[in-house]
């Protein structure tokens, strides 16, 4: 039966991953995969997980199943994070899924089943997974302009005489704060020429958020969003609880679709999902449920993301110090937002800072960095001014 299997693409981030790992010298420095990580190079339970976990596993009586549309009170939190406390919800779903991951697949197949000739627009670059997603539901991908030559900054032009162009078979799929890979966000004034040309022009936007709080602030980082919210009769979005709870492995996020039938687009959700995963994993979304609902937990929780916001912010600014040290500006850094930036190293450059240095970035020049520990920001800028060509 296996005999024709074609081989497996290899995902580009995992495969650094994997030979990280079996790299045996002791300054390795892994820089390539999207997880937080404290001045220790740690990826910690936040304190609120702990909390609530503990709590969770004394008080839950049952493990029988929910329904399709999961934690219930986990849906109501989130939307109300996402889309602000006074905010009208009645015209938005929102089910669990198994990580924005599992809500990008359901929202794909609901837009194949809504409009199979659809095609969705994705960032250049963006999500590695972002397009394989969408092309497994058999949906059309293709790229909008985004970043400008330098990977510094949105080339604003380009992008707003892209999206001019899109009309009801289009979807756009945009990153709501943080943007993956490049840190480069669109600032309120886009949002509400985005939101505008929305409504003209009836495509349909659809916001990934997968780093709310990480940016600049919970209310800041989904700003966007709202703005769209108050102009855009149909939205899609999804959005991820991995990162700023840090419970990346349990797996926990939402799918929300705002439209004018929602029982219609309830029910058709619980179909795509039946037919997928049947029912999303509860654990993560039952501690996010109660970090959110409980005053004292969702303190501490906001606290530690607020420090976490800061220590990245922080390695932005050693980061920029130390390469100026070598004569490189990158002040740019210090505009962008979230975990990561690109840096314009070449493909020579990125292989010799793995071989000789033994520092892992992804093809394109992807940093994670909330992965750099403070102390190695100089010897990373040392080894980037010596591979890099002249
Ligand atoms: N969207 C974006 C933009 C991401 O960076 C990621 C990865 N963190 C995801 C979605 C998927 O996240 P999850 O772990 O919730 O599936």
């Amino acid at each position: 039966m296996f005999h024709h299997l074609p081989p497996a693409v290899i995902d580009p981030i995992l495969s650094v991953a994997e030979a990280f790992q079996h790299d045996s010298r002791p300054n390795k420095l892994d820089l390539s995969i999207g997880v937080y990580r404290d001045t220790l190079g740690h990826t910690p339970i936040m304190r609120a997980v702990k909390t609530a976990a503990i709590a969770l596993a004394s008080e839950q009586r049952t493990k029988s199943y929910l329904g399709p549309a999961g934690n219930l009170q986990f849906n109501a939190a989130i939307t109300r994070l996402m889309l602000g406390q006074a905010a009208p919800t009645d015209q938005w779903v929102t089910v669990q899924t198994p990580g924005a991951s599992g809500g990008l697949r359901l929202l794909a197949d609901l837009i194949a089943a809504s409009r199979p000739h659809a095609t969705v627009w994705i960032s250049n670059p963006s999500y590695a997974n972002h397009a394989p997603i969408m092309q497994a539901a058999g949906l059309t991908v293709r790229h909008y302009p985004y970043l400008d030559a330098e990977m510094r900054s949105l080339d604003r032009a380009a992008f707003f005489d892209h999206v001019r162009q899109l009309g009801l078979d289009d979807v756009l799929l945009v990153h709501g704060s943080c943007h993956n890979p490049s840190g480069v966000d669109l600032e309120p004034a886009d949002w509400q020429m985005l939101a505008g040309l929305a409504s003209r022009q009836g495509f349909v936007p659809f916001i990934d958020m997968a780093y709310q709080g990480f940016g600049d602030g919970l209310e800041a980082d989904a700003g966007g969003l709202r703005i769209m919210d108050q102009a855009c009769e149909q939205l899609l979005a999804v959005y991820s609880c991995s990162k700023h709870f840090g419970l990346y492995r349990e797996r926990t996020g939402a799918a929300l679709v705002k439209g004018r039938q929602p029982s219609l687009i309830r029910h058709k959700l619980f179909e795509l999902a039946r037919r997928q995963y049947t029912m999303p994993p509860d654990h993560g979304a039952e501690i996010v449920a109660r970090i959110l609902t409980d005053a004292a937990l969702r303190q501490d929780w906001e606290v530690e993301l607020a420090a976490m916001r800061q220590r990245i912010l922080q390695t932005r600014h050693a980061l920029v110090n130390a390469l100026a040290k070598y004569d490189m500006n990158a002040r740019h850094l210090l505009a962008h937002r979230g975990m990561f930036s690109m840096l314009p190293l070449s493909e020579p450059t990125l292989e010799a800072l793995r071989a000789q240095a033994a520092i892992y970035l992804i093809k394109g020049g992807r940093i994670n960095l909330a992965g750099l520990p403070v102390d190695q920001t100089d010897r990373l800028a040392q080894a980037i001014a010596a591979h890099s060509p002249g």
